[in-house]
């Protein structure tokens, strides 16, 4: 599926998201991206969750629950900050892509004006 293209920036914000309410853990979040309608495997999400830890936005710390070693992660500062940055640029974008949007026509109805 060619939307699947986008998908990587909307799963990597929405992660960040969570995180910087609450400390996260994987499986977690797999069950939270398939409320949302996203089918992301462990496979797709723990390199994700490990990328942002390496780039400095995730911060990572692990507990034992059950037996299993489990890790959680936490926005740090940057990881805030970054967030901070892509709503700007969401908001920009979706002020742009819907801004035109005419219900009736359907959704990708024809600019106003033109
Ligand atoms: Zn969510």
């Amino acid at each position: 599926m060619l939307t699947r293209m986008f998908f990587g920036g909307f799963v990597r914000m929405h992660v960040l998201y969570h995180a910087a309410q609450t400390p996260i853990f994987g499986a977690e979040m797999i069950e939270e991206l398939r409320r949302h309608d996203y089918d992301i495997g462990p496979g797709t999400l723990y390199p994700m969750l490990h990328q942002l830890h390496q780039a400095g936005l995730l911060s990572c710390s692990s507990d034992v629950v059950r037996g299993k070693r489990r890790k959680y992660y936490r926005a740090t500062p940057e990881g805030i900050a970054a967030l901070d940055e892509a709503e700007r640029k969401l908001r920009e974008l979706v002020a742009e892509v819907l801004h035109d949007r005419v219900p009736e026509e359907g959704p990708y109805g024809r600019r106003g004006g033109e």
